[in-house]
């Protein structure tokens, strides 16, 4: 299992890298996350000892129950939050997280912040954009997006970069270069985009964090 996990990662990056290699316009190699929500220990720890130190994570009681006890073991292991948050979460997720990817509404910005201020913790975040306009998903409309960034801005938010997950079914191309629009235009760097299935479709369209969860370890067990 641990070889299988340690040549994924490695395939996955060479996969990644020639596609930026080969692109019509110079691209950086994106960052790779390793989605490691519901995945059993032994696969994380794997992934760990193969090096990888990046990982996402999308509940933060989970999150906390896996990471309390593996993160003090690896230097250097920097946690994204991809899912959903509760404002009454925030402190937790302040508290355990790196990175904050979810952020999608001027509520949660404020608990954030103040989460932040407290804890003297100052994160980057991402803008979560529903760019599939899906009712039952996270992420702010495009419309909303100007709003939400500017009541970031006023609340000292460190905003690097936007995310999206496009809808099942949907071809990924048009959420992809809509996200890559829309950061050009609030001059956001960070393009979070691209999962196990179109990971490099999205390196090929600018993507600066890739997650891959099933890609790396296999499939979810939910049990
Ligand atoms: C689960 C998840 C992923 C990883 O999905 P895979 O298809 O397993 O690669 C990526 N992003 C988010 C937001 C997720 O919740």
């Amino acid at each position: 299992m641990q070889g299988d996990i340690a040549a994924n990662i490695a395939h996955i990056q060479d996969e990644v890298a020639k596609m930026c290699a080969h692109a019509d316009v110079p691209l950086n190699e994106p960052r790779l996350i390793a989605v490691s929500k519901v995945q059993p220990k032994e696969r994380v720890v794997a992934a760990l000892e193969a090096g990888q130190r990046v990982f996402g994570e999308n509940r933060v009681q989970e999150a906390e129950e896996r990471w309390g006890e593996l993160k003090p073991l690896y230097p250097g292991v920097e946690l994204h939050l991809i899912g959903g948050l509760q404002t009454n979460k925030a402190a937790k997720a302040v508290e355990l997280f790196d990175c904050i990817q979810s952020v999608d509404r001027p509520k949660l910005a404020r608990a954030l912040a103040a989460e932040m201020d407290k804890q003297d913790r100052h994160l980057p975040i991402y803008l979560q954009v529903n760019t599939g306009r899906e009712e039952q998903k996270g992420g702010c409309l495009v419309e909303d997006l100007p709003a939400l960034l500017e009541t970031c801005k006023e609340l000292g938010l460190k905003v690097v970069g936007l995310m999206c997950i496009p809808p099942v079914g949907d071809d990924p191309s048009l959420h992809f270069a809509l996200l890559r629009k829309l950061g050009r235009q609030y001059g956001l760097e960070r393009l979070s985009m691209g999962m196990s299935g179109d990971y490099a479709l999205a390196a090929s369209m600018g993507a600066t964090d890739i997650r891959v969860g099933t890609g790396i370890f296999g499939e979810r067990d939910y049990g």
